[in-house]
């Protein structure tokens, strides 16, 4: 067993093989004695391409649609096409050339003075590996073939939100910084992350088996059985869903921040209270043109639909500095996170900023939807942001088509509105503060910059005197105040940030219930009495939390037998919450019930009327009497079967009185 250590990007345990992304690329010749074949060759493999992107877009999830059209567009370029033929021509093999062509192009990237155009150079060298992957016959290398982990130099947000998430158990990378988009963006899709880890390439790819603990910033090769252990008890209370005591004695909601209407899904999964932050502008990424109003249109009322009437606020275009959009080209700029960006971007740009306001005025209908404009540095870019959502909603009114002003908050995430947040705070429904660009402002340190690390401290004393103040700002106006930054979901942060009265929580979903916990906690300790067991029981199922009085059958929902939470199942694996001892097991194997250690009756009943099945799609070994540990697998009960009964699958979770 090695430990290598590395810091965290995206929280998150992941044990498996290692897949290092330089190797992946199979071994070929470099030369040819026939270039005239090896163009045949060269020219038959792009002929069938058409097809393998039309197979990749059917199966791909909508959100990464828009990256495989992109990288198919990028193909069918003449010019790199040419350059290709004309390396052939000169006695590479067409993998040669066409790694050697990429190289060139991206290295000439590198040196352009455009921030946009340097960061498309890591695209080309993905396009030089992926058409030497196809040549070779080798599939997609951001999509490994089995279940991995991924060691490479770095990643981007890009190829993060287009792997595959059955394959990719955890990335790994020399390079990346912890408020990178590549980060947010692997925290967004559940994805652990690690990055800073250097090792001997050697060594680690003759390692049969690695672990990766993001949280703790560790890469374990070869763990021994001890080490295997811990990290999969962990991983299995840090994946499952917890259920946690309703934390709203704190008065703190714990959402989530997202950036597609997909990532809903994980908010749910993890017991989001609503969504604190959509990142809009990761729908314009990877798109030839910017999405219409309609596809917007569909994207905001998606996510508001998926959250079932919980809040969603969304944040209006923040693109620049370290997020371009190709759709979009920004002017280059010498310092681009100083310049024209987010708020100021769509300021200048009406007819871009209507069209996107239009779409969430309509969505509003649909869902608890709130919008929030980014990067507001003065009062009057409020007034002018607000008299466009009023000139949208006039013109959705002269059509006829339905909509809604929402309520319309700001993003606190420059010095100015810190220092501004009284005055602001009158012109604003609530505020969120942006902690990764607050950080980066006051601190004056680049927040995805090389080694900053030293510098670039969100939790800096000078960056909590500013959130103090803009919650005393907010809170004299008597607006909410939330925080969408990464500090939020800091658990050594976030008693302080409970203490100075902040209202909600927003970070990426796999943080969630931790943070609940720590909320939990500091309930239970400010209340002074012991957190009740229920809080800490682990769920009995993977899937989507429903509260108590929405499970379908009042026997539950009526809190008649006790108080229920319920579970709309992923699979068909039952887990114990609670060590303890089991207590019955019904004959047709739909319910259960453990005695905790604790003292606590529990009855885990899966699905509704399922009595009827008589078995048909449970499995279960356990009888009366037999001693289980929290997290233990205790039975199976297929949904699929339940379902196609007609029956509702939800697993219910009662503490009996
Ligand atoms: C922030 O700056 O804290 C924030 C949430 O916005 P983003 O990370 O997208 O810039
Ligand atoms: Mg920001």
């Amino acid at each position: 067993m090695k430990i290598l250590s590395g810091k965290t990007g995206a929280p998150g345990i992941a044990i498996g093989p290692v897949m290092l992304r330089e190797d992946h690329v199979r071994v070929f010749n470099t030369e040819t004695a026939e270039p005239a074949q090896e163009i045949k060759r060269f020219d038959a493999a792009l002929a069938v391409l058409p097809d393998r992107f039309s197979d990749l877009l059917s199966s791909a999830a909508p959100e990464n649609r828009g990256i495989l059209e992109a990288r198919k567009m990028m193909l069918e370029d003449p010019s790199l096409l040419d350059a290709i033929r004309a390396g052939i021509r000169s006695g590479k093999t067409a993998e040669a050339a066409s790694l050697s062509v990429t190289e060139e192009k991206a290295a000439a990237l590198e040196k352009n003075e455009n921030e946009y155009l340097r960061s498309r150079s890591a695209d080309l060298r993905d396009i030089g590996r992926f058409l030497a992957d196809h040549l070779s016959g080798r599939p997609d290398r951001s999509c490994p073939d089995v279940p991995s982990v991924i060691f490479a130099d770095e990643i981007t947000p890009e190829e993060i939100s287009a792997a595959d998430r059955n394959n990719v158990l955890a990335y790994v990378t020399r390079k990346g910084s912890p408020a990178s988009h590549a980060s947010i963006v692997a925290g967004n899709c559940g994805i652990p992350y690690l990055y800073g880890v250097d090792p001997d390439v050697a060594v680690l790819r003759s390692a049969a088996l690695v672990a990766v603990d993001a949280a703790e910033g560790k890469l374990i090769l070869d763990p021994d059985e001890g080490t295997l252990a811990e990290l999969t008890r962990r991983k299995a209370e840090d994946t499952r869903v917890r259920i946690i005591r309703d934390v709203s004695e704190t008065g703190i909601r714990v959402c989530a921040n997202i950036g597609s209407p997909e990532d809903a899904k994980q908010a749910l999964r993890y017991g989001a209270d609503g969504v604190g932050l959509f990142r809009t502008e990761f729908l314009f990424m990877k798109k030839e043109t910017p999405p219409d109003e309609e596809e917007q249109f569909e994207a905001y009322r998606s996510a508001a639909e998926y959250m079932q009437g919980k809040e969603v606020i969304i944040r209006t275009l923040d693109l620049g500095a370290d997020k371009q959009a190709s759709c979009l080209t920004l002017a280059p700029e010498e310092n681009p996170a100083l310049g024209h960006r987010a708020i100021r971007v769509c300021l200048d740009r009406p007819e871009l900023f209507r069209t996107q306001l239009r779409a969430i005025l309509r969505a509003a209908v649909y869902g608890n939807i709130k919008i929030m404009f980014p990067m507001i540095a003065s009062i009057g870019e409020i007034d002018d942001a607000m008299e466009q959502v009023r000139l949208a909603a006039a013109g959705l009114n002269a059509e006829g088509i339905p909509c809604r002003i929402p309520p319309v908050g700001i993003m606190v995430e420059t010095p100015a509105a810190a220092v501004l947040s009284e005055e602001l705070a009158r012109k604003a429904d609530f505020f969120s503060i942006g902690t990764n660009d607050l950080a980066q402002y006051t601190l004056a340190a680049d927040r995805t910059g090389k080694d900053m690390e030293r510098y670039y401290r969100p939790g800096d004393e000078a960056v909590l005197r500013l959130i103090r103040m803009t919650a005393e700002g907010a809170k004299k106006a008597g607006i909410p105040v939330g925080i969408c930054g990464e500090i939020g979901g800091d658990p050594a942060i976030i008693p302080l940030l409970a203490e100075m009265g902040i209202s909600e929580l927003s970070m990426s979903p796999a943080r969630i219930p931790k943070a609940k916990q720590i909320l939990a906690d500091l309930s239970a300790v400010s209340a002074d009495e012991p957190a009740d067991e229920f809080e800490a029981f682990g769920a009995p199922a993977d899937g989507r939390l429903i509260p108590m009085e929405q499970i379908p059958d009042p026997a539950f929902s009526s809190g008649v037998l006790g108080k229920c939470i319920g579970i709309e199942p992923e699979s068909g694996n039952i887990y114990a919450p609670v060590s303890g001892t089991v207590t019955m097991v019904a004959d047709t194997l739909h319910a259960i019930g453990i005695r905790s250690d604790g003292g606590h009756e529990i009855l885990i009943h899966i699905g509704i009327d399922t009595v009827a099945l008589k078995g048909k799609g449970f499995t279960c070994s356990l009888k009366a009497g037999a001693r289980v540990e929290k997290n233990d697998l205790i039975m199976t009960a297929d949904p699929d079967v339940i379902r196609a009964a007609g029956l509702n699958a939800t697993v219910i979770l009662v503490l009996l009185k």
